[in-house]
């Protein structure tokens, strides 16, 4: 038994859970962060790192929106190796029906005061000259931007321990107790409020929760500085990425600050295995070089998966359990955790010190879900 009592426990040093422990150290509270394996090792390090905004609902709007403010606001202050880039995303039109879409998405960001241009065929293919001619155009969004996760969440647990926050590196939390939680080592830390910010493992400690994982692929090539610009997504991603159980892939591809090309993206439920799957990674890379074929000549040096943690409606869920008064959920962020871990934690601050909230926390609340008792 650990003699201090923790104002808040977070569970998983993930760019979530470290982003949270850095906003409730700088709020005055006393944290302990407890991860089992490295920090920013899971879905983080896993992830392509592009802080974007979204519109597939008002709820995703609001959270990807602030989320992407709080980064670019923090753009001076992270250090250089979070490798922060403010390359902008090219939506890309394939035909006209996604020309519509640009449209569509334009007028949607645009009536909500996020600035965007459209981009006929002959302005992309001077904004990115190595896609493939015949393009209808697309919608560049300069706002957003890249950076990379893993370094992220260090500099978030940095700036919590700068203020007095303790890392319990390696551990494992094999329960929530009545008090607190306790170690698999049998370790017990007391704490006011634990806070489940274990990704796609948040349902192993808190069962009943409806978060599943779904896969996914990325390439990363060697350096071509020169390749490419902005981080490009194909307009037929939005067809693809919504569907909740069908496998996909679609067009995305990001310049990193060190000239490498990070490939993606696919989508898989219902797989549990880590191995890279090669008939899902040929379709993922047939789908890139459609766009650019250019990419056929340059060498990959790795590939690997990751698991995005999905809920049933697409938005995480961030505050407290139905059940367990002093449990909080900060999980459940799919494919957009790097952008919202920001205002995640804001969010969840806000509640656990009952302060007013920038954006409503109303579309996130765990309650939204029905859930299951928890047999723990
Ligand atoms: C292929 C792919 C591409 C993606 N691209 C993007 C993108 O471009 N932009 C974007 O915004 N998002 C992207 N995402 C999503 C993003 O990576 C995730 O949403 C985000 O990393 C989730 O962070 P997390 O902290 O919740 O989870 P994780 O990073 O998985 O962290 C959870 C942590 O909890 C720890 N843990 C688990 N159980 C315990 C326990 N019992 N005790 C202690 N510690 C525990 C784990 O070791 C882990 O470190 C992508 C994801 C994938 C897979």
């Amino acid at each position: 038994m650990s003699s201090k009592t923790y104002d808040v426990i977070i569970v998983g040093a993930g760019i979530v859970g470290s982003a949270c422990a850095a906003e409730c150290a700088r709020v005055g509270l006393s944290v302990a962060i407890v991860e089992a394996e490295i920090i920013g090792g899971g879905a983080t390090a896993a992830g392509m790192g592009h802080v974007v905004v979204m519109d597939d609902s008002e709820a995703q709007f609001a959270l990807t929106r602030y989320s992407q403010q709080l980064w670019n606001e923090m753009g001076d202050e992270l250090p250089r190796e979070v490798e922060h880039d403010a390359c902008g995303t090219i939506w890309i039109a394939a035909d006209d029906d996604e020309m519509a879409e640009a449209l569509r998405k334009r007028k949607f960001y645009s009536d909500r005061g996020v600035q965007t241009e459209i981009l006929d065929a002959q302005s992309l293919a001077e904004a990115e000259p190595n896609l493939r001619p015949g393009l209808a155009g697309g919608l560049r969004v300069p706002g957003d931007s890249v950076i990379y996760p893993p370094c992220a969440a260090q500099f978030f647990v940095d700036q919590a321990m700068a203020k007095g926050a303790d890392l319990f590196l390696g551990k494992s939390v094999g329960a929530v107790t009545a008090d607190g939680v306790r170690l698999r080592d049998g370790t017990s830390l007391p704490a006011g409020i634990i806070v489940n910010s274990a990704g796609s493992w948040s349902p192993v400690l808190t069962p009943g929760l409806d978060v599943k994982k779904r896969k996914g692929h990325l390439v990363i090539t060697d350096r071509y500085p020169k390749f490419l610009r902005h981080q490009l997504v194909e307009l037929g991603y939005l067809k693809s990425a919504h569907s909740v159980s069908a496998d996909s892939v679609a067009f995305n591809i990001q310049p990193r600050r060190t000239g490498q090309l990070l490939i993606g993206s696919s989508r898989q439920y219902g797989v549990d295995d880590s191995q890279v799957d090669m008939p899902m990674l040929a379709r993922m890379l047939e789908r890139a070089t459609e766009y650019l074929p250019g990419l056929r000549k340059l060498s990959s040096l790795r590939t690997w998966t990751g698991f995005r943690a999905a809920t049933p409606d697409k938005l995480p869920l961030i505050g407290p359990h139905l059940e367990h008064k002093r449990l909080y959920l900060a999980t459940g962020h799919e494919g957009l955790g790097i952008t919202t871990s920001l205002g995640t934690a804001k969010l969840l601050v806000a509640q656990i010190m009952n302060h007013a909230t920038t954006i409503s926390v109303a579309p996130y609340l765990p309650s939204r879900l029905a859930q299951e008792p928890a047999h723990a």
